[in-house]
């Protein structure tokens, strides 16, 4: 195998986090993701370093992915991004991570394991606004909010949904799914709404490009 290695510039890394910051409102309202071992960069250090400069949570695709994290002692919140086994709920539980929730089976292991040990499950509902990837469906989101936000055991702290096509200026399909999201928003019941501590849309080119998905609802603390 040839060898081959990276060089990343960590005073790079906070001035790219600091420009993002700025945009959405300060470094405590960016989720910094850094899935597939941080694209390449090594999730570890990314993590730490993240966790040094103040954010308010990484995310990453799997459960693997956020022990590995743990276990190099990073405290932070982190959202696994894909739905997640039933299985892997006790797990979820007790390394004290959160779920990106799409399904009520999720939910319903995510309750039973929060139970089981005494510790609270912790969710954002992940709504499918049009990725066609992950998450609920539109019309399927509002039953399984309810849901999540009266089960015992769970805390569900947000609502989000991801935009497929972000990185175009000129492009209609994200308005559209910013406005299925917006819609979803407007319609939850304002109780349920005040308790929802997270509000998220905006991948890394939405800041970039889209400062409507970056506004409220769509972002950060409510
Ligand atoms: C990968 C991913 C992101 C981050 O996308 P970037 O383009 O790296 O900013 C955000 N949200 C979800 C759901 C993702 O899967």
């Amino acid at each position: 195998m040839t060898p081959v290695w990276i060089e990343l510039d960590l005073s790079a890394l906070r001035h790219n986090l600091k420009w993002v910051a700025g945009r959405v409102g300060g470094i405590g309202r960016v989720w910094a993701v850094i899935k597939a071992n941080g694209y390449g960069h090594g999730a570890r250090e990314l993590g730490k370093v993240f966790e040094r400069e103040g954010v308010a949570g990484l995310a990453v695709v799997s459960l693997e992915e956020a022990v590995e994290l743990r276990e190099a002692r990073v405290r932070l919140p982190i959202l696994v991004l894909n739905p997640g086994f039933p299985a892997e709920a006790p797990w979820m539980v007790r390394y004290g991570l959160v779920q990106s929730l799409s399904t009520p089976e999720m939910l319903y292991a995510l309750s039973r394991a929060a139970h089981a040990q005494g510790r609270p499950a912790r969710v954002h509902v992940k709504v499918d606004t049009g990725m066609t990837r992950l998450g609920v469906s539109v019309g399927r989101a509002l039953e399984l909010l309810d849901r999540a936000t009266s089960l015992p055991g769970v805390e569900c702290q947000g609502i989000f949904s991801h935009l497929a096509t972000a990185d175009g200026i000129q492009n209609r399909f994200a308005v559209e799914q910013l406005e299925r999201f917006r819609r979803i928003w407007g319609q939850i019941p304002s109780g349920v709404r005040n308790r929802l501590e997270w509000v998220h849309m905006a991948n890394s080119a939405a800041v970039a490009l889209w400062p409507q998905a970056v506004r409220k609802p769509f972002s950060g603390v409510r």
